[in-house]
């Protein structure tokens, strides 16, 4: 029942073949005997999750289910749920309960979905390792000696170790892209504006999106339909109708024009990661695809401008969490100072802390033309970029990461090193893009993904190929060997 895909699940939910309620129990007993060796589940909601079943039962029989009725999911634990602890990976946030649901689980939830529980992940969504969590680290189903990924670790490690069909995600840098590449599943990041914001803890507020994790594109493609919309409550998020993803999947590829950039694949990346994409993109042009060489000439400036624009971000949105009106507050305070010190020193890790520390001195009055608004400048230099390749070319494809799954520990005392891991996906999100991960095969056993990047609300366009990738590969449906 866990290998089969949201689409086939739903197809047996419609036929009667099973219930709602035994989906839920059999996801939440695998949970209860499978996540203590990966440590990817923060909270599991069994009660809530039961009546979510129930509901969605009465709905099927009543014949108004819609495709993701009844289907389980784990959401990341940034999105605030209602009445249910919602920590962002924190000490911080430790013991706050939501007083609301965020937009993306109203909006699953009014789609049927049932609620399992929250994942765990890095810290505020800082990091690429999933050790930066208060909860401890994530581990990668495929080696539990070594990382999921982050800062969605939990979510991808769940939907890889089958835990369940979909969970969601955040990617302010490479967040869903990276792990789901790590854990071998497909993950959407779409374009920013597309899914609203609203009641996702904020982390970098121009870069953060909300998105999918599935095994399959098509399950992708379900779920992102009914996460996306215009949402009066987030004013960057779009006005603009939500295509039917679903429905376009299967369009032919043939005349697609795929641009390969080149400073993708120089050095610093796996030769194991280079060989399973180029195996990938010959499966492109089987398909009818024409790939040629794009260039993207200030991609060695992503990683750097990121890490001033996102601190700095982060500096402001974090400041609210100060012991008195939100978050962790320290035991008898001397004075009022004593009290913001301790309660921050506390609640935060040293992540969290060192970025809140580069992006204070970023943004302060001495530094903020030399550093933020340099950097905003190479922001753009670095969406042109992209503007200029989606002249010649329609989508473009590449690897989601340079390496494959690290081991745990192996970056964790270089900051610098972790930084670099994301050097293929920070500049999609400085330039407000949609991208995904796919999986493309294996180097070492260790599971490779594949990048595509499309242009402004090409969500349907990059699903519709990955799906046709996946008609011709199999690399999605492989399990890590005790969670088949
Ligand atoms: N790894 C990047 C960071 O640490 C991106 C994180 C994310 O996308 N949330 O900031």
């Amino acid at each position: 029942m866990h290998n089969k895909t949201i689409a086939e699940l739903s197809a047996a939910l419609r036929a009667g073949e099973v219930t709602s309620r035994e989906l839920t129990r059999h996801f939440l007993e695998r949970i209860r005997s499978l996540d203590g060796g990966l440590n990817a589940v923060i909270t599991v909601t069994e009660e809530q999750a039961l009546a979510q079943a129930d509901a969605a039962d009465a709905r099927i029989a009543a014949g108004q289910a819609g495709p993701l009725t009844g289907i389980p999911l784990l959401h990341k634990d940034l999105f605030c749920t209602d009445g249910v602890r919602t920590s962002c990976g924190s000490r911080m946030l430790d013991n706050f309960v939501a007083p609301y649901d965020a937009a993306v689980v109203e909006r699953l939830r009014e789609a049927g979905m049932v609620m399992l529980g929250k994942t765990n992940m890095d810290e505020f969504a800082m990091g690429s390792s999933n050790e930066n969590s208060y909860y401890g680290p994530v581990r990668n189903p495929w080696d539990t000696e070594r990382v999921p990924g982050g800062s969605s670790g939990g979510s991808a490690a769940v939907v890889a170790a089958r835990l369940t069909p979909a969970a969601t995600g955040t990617d302010t840098g490479g967040s869903i892209r990276q792990p789901a590449s790590l854990c071998g599943i497909t993950g959407i990041k779409p374009t920013y504006g597309r899914v609203s914001r609203w009641g996702m803890i904020a982390f970098a507020s121009s870069l953060d999106q909300g998105g999918a994790f599935a095994r399959t594109a098509e399950d992708c493609a379900l779920v992102l339909g009914a996460m996306a919309g215009t949402d009066p409550r987030d004013s960057t998020s779009i006005e603009r109708e939500v295509p039917d993803y679903a429905a376009g999947l299967d369009a032919d590829l043939s005349g697609l024009r795929i641009g390969l950039p080149k400073e993708y694949f120089g050095e610093g990346l796996d030769a194991g990661v280079a060989a399973a994409v180029e195996a990938a993109v010959e499966t492109f042009k089987s398909l009818g695809a024409e790939v040629r060489e794009v260039s993207l000439p200030n991609t060695h400036l992503a990683v750097p401008a990121y890490y001033v624009v996102a601190p700095a971000e982060c500096s402001s949105n974090l400041s609210r969490f100060d012991g008195v009106r939100f978050g962790h507050r320290c035991e008898n305070p001397k004075d009022l100072t004593d009290l913001y010190e301790r309660s921050r020193g506390e609640g935060f890790g040293p992540e969290v802390q060192r970025r809140i520390m580069v992006g204070t001195y970023a943004l302060s009055a001495g530094y903020y033309d030399a550093y933020y608004l340099k950097a905003q400048k190479v922001r753009r230099l670095i969406s042109d970029d992209f503007l200029r390749a989606f002249e010649e070319v329609d989508l473009i494809l590449g690897p989601t990461s340079p390496s494959t799954a690290f081991r745990l520990g192996e970056k964790a005392a270089d900051p610098v090193s972790m930084y670099l891991s994301d050097i293929y996906t920070i500049a999609v999100n400085l330039a407000g893009l949609p991208g995904m991960s796919v999986p493309a095969g294996f180097a070492d056993g260790l599971p490779v993904g594949l990048q595509i990047i499309g242009n402004y609300f090409e969500e349907g366009r990059m699903l519709n190929a990955a799906h046709r990738f996946q008609q011709a590969t199999d690399w999605h449906t492989r399990a890590p060997h005790g969670f088949e």
